[in-house]
């Protein structure tokens, strides 16, 4: 594999690093995952990341992301940062996301 994580680096963002983005009333979710540098947009329901990883693995059929891995875990460890935001924020909210992944990526 190429990429190994240390149970360290787990552990790390599963302190922290899992957030769930609720929006209400129409209960949206929006999950990210904040990496060292980067944060990620994924969503477990639709077994998507945004990482690179994602893309060149999950899509491949080989493995999924780590990620997708460590939000499995969060949700069994209960350890899932939960933010509640208004509908009004969505779009706001939408927009700052892709534009750290887009700057993130393109960097
Ligand atoms: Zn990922």
């Amino acid at each position: 594999m190429r990429y190994t994580r240390t149970q360290n680096t787990i552990n790390v963002i599963l302190r922290k690093g899992v957030k769930l983005h609720l929006f209400k009333p129409s209960n949206r979710r929006i999950w990210t995952i904040v990496g060292r540098n980067n944060e990620y947009w994924v969503d477990p329901e639709n077994n998507f990341c945004s990482c690179k990883d994602y893309y060149f693995q999950t899509l491949s059929g080989k493995e999924k992301c780590y990620h997708l891995r460590i939000i499995d875990i969060a949700k069994r460890k209960k350890l899932i940062d939960s933010i509640e935001f208004s509908d009004d924020e969505y779009t706001i909210f939408l927009k700052a996301l892709i534009s750290d992944i887009y700057f993130s990526t393109t960097r």
